[in-house]
């Protein structure tokens, strides 16, 4: 049996990086789709696999190895089930841009809420910076500082920022998400031409990128870095958090609930909530109290559908 570690997989065929070097497509045991579909999700990029050649000489996934994190989302379209992106992560890149399409903070805090809630680190890169004034990159780039992220300011046209972002991830497995027309190809192709990926188009009414990708694909740079590229969403909704968690992941706010008359306070509508209070006096974010808020009112719908 040979190990391997999957790149990229469609319906019936997965490409791996076999551990002794090079790309090999396989067919994946029925039963494993099945099995995997019953625990969670399907095979997914950075799944670690043992591959085997079968009597036609045909490469097959025999076995995925257990996961050490991954990385989810509720599914677009699919109330109450889980989508799971990639396996096997050192940290989730969510990329932004500061203009075209303009900076949604929200989409920011709901990827930080589920690497968070999947215990990955998360860095934040606020891309397209040669399109924004120096107040609109610092403001988000501050509040994100302050809460402990690391933030990049970029801009992948002219280069800035570029080589440090390189910095941080080199040598790491990185799960790169974002919306769609954010500049997210434009940024792994700066990184390494070689790779090839397309550039859309951004829709000049609507400002948003088309979709290019299908599925999460791991690719290895020559130095050894792992980026896993996934397709451009639309929305996104953390999964599988209890409202409790969800506020222990708001790093900046959670230290105030000490504060909160009651013990089980949901720092909603509670008399005497500490969290509550802090925003009102402008000693915590409003924004990403409102995040916050938002994402409990979705798990409570979504508990209730
Ligand atoms: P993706 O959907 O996130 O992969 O975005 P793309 O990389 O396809 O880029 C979408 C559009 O934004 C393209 O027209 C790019 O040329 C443009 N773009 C990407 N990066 C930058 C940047 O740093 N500055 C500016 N002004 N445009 C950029
Ligand atoms: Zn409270």
């Amino acid at each position: 049996m040979n190990l391997g570690l999957v790149a990229r997989v469609d319906l019936r065929q997965a490409v791996i990086l076999a551990s002794g070097g090079g790309e090999v497509a396989c067919r994946i045991r029925a039963r494993l789709m099945d099995r995997a579909k019953r625990l969670r999700g399907a095979l997914v990029a950075g799944d670690e696999v043992e591959w085997d050649t079968d009597e036609q000489g045909t490469a097959v996934v025999e076995e995925v190895l257990p996961r050490r994190n991954a990385f989810t989302r509720r599914a677009a379209g699919f109330p109450g089930r889980e989508q799971v992106l990639a396996a096997n992560l050192d940290e989730v890149v969510v990329v932004a841009s500061l203009a075209r399409p303009s900076l949604r903070e929200g989409l920011l805090d709901r990827v930080a809420v589920a690497a968070e809630g999947a215990g990955l680190p998360l860095r934040i890169v606020l891309s397209k910076v040669d399109l924004a004034t120096a107040e609109e990159s610092a403001r988000p780039a501050d509040l994100y500082r302050a809460i402990g992220y690391p933030v990049h300011v970029v801009s992948a046209l002219e280069g800035h920022g570029v080589a440090e972002l390189y910095a941080g991830i080199r040598g790491r497995r990185s799960l790169v998400v974002g919306h769609s027309g954010v500049g997210k190809s434009t940024l792994l192709n700066a990184f390494e031409p070689s790779l090839g990926l397309r550039v859309g188009e951004v829709n000049a009414v609507t400002g948003r990128g088309r979709q290019t990708t299908a599925a999460a694909v791991l690719v290895r740079l020559a130095d050894g870095t792992e980026v896993v590229d996934s397709p451009g969403f639309r929305a996104f909704a953390p999964w599988g958090l209890s409202r409790e968690e969800l506020f222990h992941t708001f790093r900046d706010l959670r230290g105030l609930a000490a504060g909160c008359r009651f013990r089980d306070c949901g720092h909603v509508a509670e008399p005497g909530c500490a969290v509550r209070a802090a925003v009102e006096a402008g000693r915590a974010s409003r924004e990403r109290y409102e995040s916050y808020a938002r994402l409990r009112e979705e798990l409570e719908q979504e508990g209730e559908a």
